[in-house]
C-alpha cells in the first residue's frame, strides 16, 4: 500500500513492514514473519519493482515478527540486513525475547497468534549474518536512512529516521493498536523489556523531525513526531 510517494506498507495492522524509494533502488524495514513474503513481492510488483531493487533491509529490533523473511533476502539475493548492535544476537535467534502476557484480551491475542502461526511465525529462519548499527548512523541506502537509538521495548531497538519521504520508522517503540488487547491509538508497546527506558525513548521522538511515524503494529501515524510525544506521554503516565 502506498502511504506517500516513495513510501509504502507491507502486510497490514497485524504486522507491518516498510519500503523506501530513494536514488538508486528500495531500502526495507523490518520483514514481517515468513509468510507474508508473498506480500512483499506483491508490493514490489504493484511498484514496478522486483526483489533485487532492495539494496538494504534495517530491522527495527530482532523480535521474530519482524525478521521474518530478512534471512531470506540476505542468503538468496545478497542483500545486506542491518540491526542495532545491542539486538544483533536477538536476530541471530542467540537470545529470545520474552513474552509477558500481561492485560490479554483472549480475542486480540488469538487474533495475532493464529495470524502469525498462519503467516510462518512459528518458522523463523534467524540471521547468519548482520550488520550492526548504532544512534547517528547515516547508511549508504536509498534514502539515507539515519539511525536514533530508542532503547526500552529491547536494549538494541532503533528508529529510522528517511527525511526524503518525511517518515521514521519505530518498530515497536510505541504502538497504534495494541496487539494483545486490540486498543487503539498511540500506547505503549507490549512485550517491552524495559519500560523506563521506552518513556525516555516516547519523549525523545520529539526531537526528530517528520511527518510520517510508522510502527510495526498498527496503522500509521501522519500528524508528526511532537503531537505523537504529547499523546505517549499521557499514555505512559495513565499505563
Ligand atoms: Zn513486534
Amino acid at each position: 500500500m502506498q502511504l506517500a510517494p516513495g513510501l509504502h506498507r507491507v502486510g497490514n495492522d497485524i504486522i507491518a513492514a516498510y519500503l523506501v524509494e530513494g536514488d538508486g533502488g528500495l531500502t526495507l524495514i523490518d520483514a514481517g514473519v515468513a509468510g507474508q513474503y508473498s506480500d512483499l513481492l506483491a508490493e514490489l510488483k504493484a511498484m514496478g519493482r522486483s526483489v533485487t531493487d532492495i539494496k538494504g533491509v534495517v530491522l527495527t529490533h530482532g523480535d521474530s515478527d519482524h525478521i521474518g523473511y530478512a534471512e531470506r533476502l540476505r542468503s538468496e539475493h545478497g542483500i545486506p540486513v542491518y540491526v542495532g548492535e545491542a539486538d544483533a544476537a536477538r536476530a541471530r535467534g542467540e537470545e529470545s525475547s520474552h513474552p509477558a502476557w500481561g492485560k490479554a484480551r483472549i480475542g486480540a491475542t488469538t487474533g495475532f497468534l493464529w495470524y502469525s502461526m498462519r503467516k510462518g511465525g512459528m518458522r523463523t529462519k534467524y540471521l547468519t549474518e548482520v550488520i550492526p548499527v548504532h544512534d547517528g548512523d547515516v547508511l549508504d541506502l536509498p534514502g539515507s536512512p539515519r539511525i536514533v537509538a530508542l532503547p526500552g521495548h529491547s536494549a538494541g531497538s532503533i528508529g529510522i529516521a528517511v527525511p526524503a519521504v518525511d517518515a521514521l520508522f519505530v518498530g515497536d517503540a510505541f504502538t497504534t493498536r495494541h496487539v494483545l488487547t486490540g486498543k487503539r491509538g498511540p500506547q505503549p508497546a507490549p512485550f517491552t523489556d524495559d519500560q523506563d527506558a521506552a518513556r525516555e525513548s516516547h519523549a525523545k521522538l520529539a526531537t526528530v523531525e517528520a511527518r510520517w511515524v510508522l510502527p510495526g503494529h498498527g496503522p500509521a501515524w501522519d500528524r508528526g513526531t511532537r503531537e505523537l510525544a504529547a499523546e505517549l506521554a499521557r499514555a505512559d503516565a495513565t499505563a
